[in-house]
């Protein structure tokens, strides 16, 4: 038996099968959990449906989401609670930021518009996901897990107001784990390593980034997306029961390293 046997999740965030979200959604379903999905918008839905099917998901529960529409989210808690009566995990995988924002200088690439609109559909939609979802996580020991990256807490060249983003971000896990612990739901983000996907290949010189990891990290080599779905997997099973708060990375201990360019 799985250790996620019996579980609700809803998986927010594939684009691709290369997305970290469809990891976590393989790992999650060879652990048991059932699953439900959203998709941003109608050119994804397709594959979204297809990673549903290979995870063992109902078809009904796959629900569209633009998560800058606090009315879309409240659609897919509302539509989910008339299929299930109750809700264990929200997985959040969702980052956007303008592209021209994330090369060069921050100074000189960074808006007003897009420091918003990063910090809107990055962060604070984790945030919104769990205001509207509260009232179906609730007493069942829940879980709420995000995706960050070291960008938060370095200056890493490029990541610009992404960076900004994963701070503020991180900072709302750790509120949110705050605000909702008296109530048994814990609040987690993992910390992945870069991974080539649809949202890293926005990101100024993005090869150059993965081949610094492959070259430095103790490991001297990427993370998957399968590792980083194990991690998530366990962080929002009862194993983790002890955890709440945290930033657990997945980067093949690179943020450990200080200086050692190979
Ligand atoms: P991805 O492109 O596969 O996933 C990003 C997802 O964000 C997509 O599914 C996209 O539809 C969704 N999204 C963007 N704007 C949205 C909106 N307005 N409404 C709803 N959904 C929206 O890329 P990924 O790398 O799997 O990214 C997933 C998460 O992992 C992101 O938070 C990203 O910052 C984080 N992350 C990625 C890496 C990496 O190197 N790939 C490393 C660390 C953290």
């Amino acid at each position: 038996m799985g250790f996620l046997q019996g579980k609700k999740v809803l998986i927010v965030g594939i684009a691709s099968n290369r997305s970290i979200a469809a990891g976590i959604a393989h790992a999650m379903a060879r652990e048991g959990a059932e699953l439900a999905f959203t998709y941003q918008n109608e050119k994804l839905k397709s594959r979204v449906e297809k990673i549903a099917e290979e995870c063992g998901a109902d078809a009904n529960l796959i629900f569209p989401c633009d998560v800058s529409s606090d009315t879309e989210i409240n659609a897919v808690i509302d539509s989910l609670s008339s299929h299930w009566d109750g809700l264990d995990s929200i997985v959040h995988s969702v980052a956007f930021a303008p592209r021209e924002q994330l090369q060069g200088s921050f100074v000189d690439s960074v808006t007003r518009e897009g420091f918003a609109a990063a910090n809107d559909i990055s962060a604070y939609s984790f945030a919104a996901l769990a205001k509207a979802g509260k009232s179906m996580l609730a007493g069942r020991q829940g879980s709420l897990l995000t995706l960050s990256y070291l960008g938060a807490e370095k200056a890493i060249e490029n990541y610009n107001v992404m960076g900004v983003a994963k701070a503020a971000l991180e900072a709302t896990v750790r509120y949110m784990a705050y605000s909702l612990g008296p109530e048994g739901i814990r609040v987690n983000a993992v910390s992945a390593g870069p991974i080539k996907t649809l949202a890293a290949a926005g990101i100024g010189d993005f090869g150059k980034m993965l081949a610094y990891g492959e070259r430095n990290s103790p490991l001297r080599r990427n993370v998957t997306i399968d590792e980083v779905g194990n991690v998530a997997a366990f962080l929002c099973s009862d194993l983790a029961s002890g955890i709440t708060g945290e930033i657990t990375y997945v980067d093949a201990g690179y943020n450990i390293v200080g200086i050692g360019d190979k």
